[in-house]
């Protein structure tokens, strides 16, 4: 699964520098797929569903920090836990049970995000 962030988020800031995929957002800013990752121009989903990687979609929060849930990987193919987890000082950023992922998904989405193999 994704991480997410809770409402019990400080808006410290402390886990956006640590995140590999550049997934994280501070409240309100708009996000990017093209941000910190080797995507760019239309994105194909394959299910019918197209996206510009370079243009801003709309913040996921308005109030706290939030978490794109396709741009994260749990942090797998950089680091062995989470790196945001690991920093917040309020142990706010948990497991999204709404995103379930396998390990071999999650290392497909961080070659996805960066064109490798
Ligand atoms: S788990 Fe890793 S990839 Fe996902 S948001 Fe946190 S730091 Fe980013
Ligand atoms: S480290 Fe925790 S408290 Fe700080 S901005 Fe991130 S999620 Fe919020």
């Amino acid at each position: 699964m994704a991480i997410k962030i809770t409402d019990e988020c400080i808006n410290c800031g402390a886990c956006e520098p640590e995140c590999p995929n550049n997934a994280i957002y501070d409240a309100g800013a708009t996000w990017r797929f093209s941000d910190g990752t080797e995507l760019h121009g239309v994105i194909d989903f394959g299910d019918g569903n197209t996206l510009n990687a370079d243009e801003n979609q709309s913040a996921i929060s308005d109030e706290v920090y939030y978490i794109v849930s396709d741009k994260c990987t749990e942090c797998v193919g950089f680091h062995d836990e989470p790196q945001c987890a690991a920093v917040c000082p309020v142990d706010c950023c948990v497991d999204d049970e709404d995103v379930r992922e396998s390990q071999d998904e999650l290392l497909a989405k961080k070659s996805w995000l960066h064109a490798e193999g």
